[in-house]
């Protein structure tokens, strides 16, 4: 047995046994499964770059403001005032997650995560590319430094820079806007000086990750891979070395495995799937493209290392599907479900009426007064005019300004101040109820109070 059969329970592959680290050699994935994996990436990385060009109603498909807290998904533009949707579609997409890996396992890591998007569809492809396959990386970086090695070098740390620029700056188009971005970057640097260090810190994190730290986000730092140990479970669909037909292995012996290693050679993680489920295993199918093409060279069945789950390996099923993960897929539909209707029906405005802190009531001959702060929010892409009524009382309204017209997607705020006949008016403190109108239609109602004497 090698040296990390022995030790592979004890650490991970990428590190000595010393805590240093391990450089993992991978050599470049070809097959099936990495074709796939490769269109699915590339439709990715042009959706991440084409959203803050692509417009609904001429706003951003997806725009994450913070600052001015204003939050576009898919076209619809999410408030402060929306804070319970957007915690509600949190908490369903988090349970969205849970569910999902516990039936299909990690194919988000393999197929849609940005970290394997990028390292393995994007730097490591221009790595294959200036340096060859991993034998000749591994030579070059052996090597002494000459002429050759150092102009390589430096043609991929240059082009590993401008990525890593370029990322940052669709990332940041993600939370300001192409539009917004596309004024900054005319404007002379001093004038966003504070932007501009922070497009450098982050591409200088970029660059670090996918140069030097690499598949040690997924084993050491990411917190979703570190939960696999709860989330998955023996039905649980994975990237599988099938033990039953494999075993025992070896040239000469009875399983299919004939121990070539070529699937540990091809492994991002530089783990060996045949020790079974690991941490590190993103899921990437690497292995199983490998060692199908060992397979054909050996004259047998493909899918000695397949998606399965442990539980089909074991009663030495190869369907994937039971009643378990469909009952599941169920679930997640009724879920993703729930996301789309709370998304649609949202109301169309929405008001917060307040009254002005400080300020107690007035009165007037016939009359008690209250100040009122109005705030609505027009969710629809239309203009809206609006009006608004009391519906409760015999009681008058008076609008600073003339006018209570809301911009699409925007809001309206102003103050206001409501009269009320004394007669109506029996103790401290009043339930009151407003109506607001546009064209003639009630749109919501507001309750609030109303003091008196
Ligand atoms: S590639 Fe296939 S045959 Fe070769 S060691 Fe891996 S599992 Fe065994
Ligand atoms: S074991 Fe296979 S699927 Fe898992 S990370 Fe390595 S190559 Fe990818």
């Amino acid at each position: 047995m090698s040296i990390e059969e022995l030790t592979f329970r004890d650490r991970p592959i990428n590190m000595n046994e010393r805590g240093g680290r391990k450089w993992v050699y991978a050599k470049k994935p070809s097959g099936k499964w990495w074709t796939r994996r490769t269109i699915v990436a590339w439709i990715l990385l042009a959706f991440w770059i084409g959203v803050p060009f692509i417009k609904i109603n001429g706003n951003p498909l997806v725009l994450l403001d913070i600052a001015n807290r204003k939050f576009i998904i898919f076209g619809a533009i999410f408030w402060a005032q929306d804070t319970f949707i957007l915690a509600l579609l949190m908490l369903s997409f988090v349970l969205f997650i849970v569910l999902f890996t516990v039936t299909y396992g990690r194919l988000w890591c393999g197929w849609t995560c940005p970290q394997t998007i990028f390292l393995e569809m994007v730097f490591r492809r221009i790595e294959y590319l200036i340096e060859g396959d991993y034998r000749e990386r591994l030579h070059l970086d052996n090597s002494p430094w000459t002429v050759k090695k150092i102009f390589k070098k430096t043609l991929k740390h240059g082009i590993f820079i401008l990525i890593s620029v370029a990322m940052t700056n669709v990332f940041l188009m993600w939370f300001i806007g192409s539009e917004h971005w596309l004024e900054m970057i005319r404007e002379p640097i001093s004038k966003n000086l504070g932007g501009f260090a922070i497009m450098l810190l982050i591409s200088g994190v970029f660059y670090w990750i996918y140069s030097f730290f690499r598949e040690q986000i997924c084993t050491m730092v990411c917190p979703y891979g570190r939960m696999q140990g709860v989330l998955l479970d023996s039905k649980s669909i994975m990237v599988a070395y099938d033990y039953k037909r494999g075993e025992p292995r070896g040239p000469r012996s009875t399983g299919d495995c004939i121990d070539c290693k070529q699937c540990v050679s091809v492994c991002p993680t530089g783990i060996d799937i045949r020790n079974g489920t690991q941490l590190e295993c993103v899921n990437c199918s690497a292995c199983i493209d490998q060692c199908n093409k060992v397979m054909k060279i050996t004259g047998k069945a493909p899918g000695l290392i397949r998606y399965a789950s442990e539980a089909s390996i074991k009663g030495g099923h190869t369907k994937i599907w039971n009643a378990r993960n469909r009952a599941y897929s169920v679930v997640l539909l009724i879920i993703f479900s729930f996301f789309v209707y709370t998304l649609a029906s949202r109301p169309e405005i929405e008001t917060t009426i307040l009254r002005t802190p400080g300020l107690l009531y007035q009165e007037q001959d016939s009359t008690y007064s209250n100040v009122y702060n109005i705030k609505v929010v027009n969710k629809t892409h239309e203009e809206m005019p609006l009006e608004l009524k009391i519906l409760s009382h015999k009681g008058r309204i008076q609008l600073a300004g003339n006018k209570m017209t809301i911009k699409d997607q925007s809001m309206y705020e102003s103050t206001f101040i409501l009269y009320i006949p004394k007669a109506e008016i029996t103790g401290d403190k009043t339930e009151v109820k407003f109506g607001i109108y546009s064209n003639g239609k009630l749109m919501e109602t507001y309750q609030t109070t109303f003091v008196g004497p």
